[in-house]
C-alpha cells in the first residue's frame, strides 16, 4: 500500500499554474499598496499646502510631471539624481 502514501502534488500541473497565478496577483497587490501608499502622501502634502513641491530640493515640480505621475514627491531633477 505504499502508493496510498505517496501524495503527487508535484507533478499536478494545475497546481502549477495555480501557484504561478497567486504569485502574479501577489506581485500587482503589492504594486497596487505603494501606489496607494504613495497616494495618500500626495493627499497629506495637498493638505499641508506642499503638494506640487519637490520633497527634496523645495523647487516647484513641473506641471507635465504632475500630469503624467500625480503622486511624485520629487522634481524632475531629483529624480533623475537618484536614478
Ligand atoms: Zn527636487
Amino acid at each position: 500500500m505504499s502508493s496510498w502514501t505517496g501524495a503527487d502534488d508535484e507533478h499536478d500541473p494545475e497546481g502549477q499554474t495555480i501557484a504561478f497565478e497567486r504569485a502574479q496577483v501577489q506581485g500587482l497587490l503589492d504594486d497596487a499598496r505603494r501606489e496607494l501608499a504613495e497616494l495618500v502622501r500626495a493627499a497629506v502634502r495637498v493638505e499641508d499646502g506642499t503638494y506640487g513641491r519637490c520633497e527634496r530640493c523645495g523647487a516647484a515640480i513641473g506641471d507635465e510631471r504632475l500630469v503624467a505621475l500625480p503622486a511624485t514627491a520629487t522634481c524632475i531633477t531629483c529624480a533623475s539624481r537618484t536614478r
